[in-house]
């Protein structure tokens, strides 16, 4: 997924703090709480192309990695529980969420190891053909791509809907 996670954890986030028993407080940090989750493993394109010389797939390093994301998330639920008002807490879960969600958009078109460290097996639910030159070519002009802009349309029809409640 290339233009998709930031929306998306924008749908996400406000979904989730809307929700009648979240208390109404600190909603901006939050949201950037949430949404930062949303394109945070991909933070690994830095070393991906500065030290790692592109000898590995991004999505090979432990920043794509869904048990650092689960870990996290169930980190900040046992912090939630044993401290039921840390803010904190709460900002670690929106994070990891969304970092776990960017995992599963990631995983449509995209090999994710979910199993690693474990299992040395990336899964994708489809396989983009490699048709055209560049290579990034590929993924505009496939039919994922549509659900990329949805996304992308959907968190702005969203946002709107936002303001007029707010
Ligand atoms: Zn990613």
């Amino acid at each position: 997924m290339f233009i998709a996670h930031l929306p998306a954890g924008y749908i996400v986030s406000k979904l989730l703090l809307n929700k009648k028993n979240v208390p109404k407080v600190n909603h901006k940090a939050l949201l950037i709480a949430g949404m930062l989750g949303a394109v945070f493993p991909d933070i690994d394109m830095l070393y991906f192309y500065l030290l790692d010389n592109r000898q590995h797939h991004h999505h090979q390093y432990f920043t794509h990695y869904p048990i650092v994301w689960l870990t996290l998330l169930f980190g900040a639920l046992l912090w939630k529980i044993l401290k039921p008002n840390s803010i904190k807490s709460l900002l670690m879960m929106l994070f990891a969420f969304n970092g776990f969600i960017h995992l599963c958009l990631d995983t449509i078109v995209g090999d994710i190891w979910w199993l690693a460290p474990f299992v040395d097996q990336p899964f994708a639910l489809f396989t983009v053909p490699a048709l055209y030159n560049p290579w990034w070519l590929n993924f505009f002009l496939h039919w994922s791509f549509a659900l990329e802009v949805i996304i992308c349309l959907g968190a702005i029809v969203f946002w709107h809907r936002q303001r007029d409640i707010n």
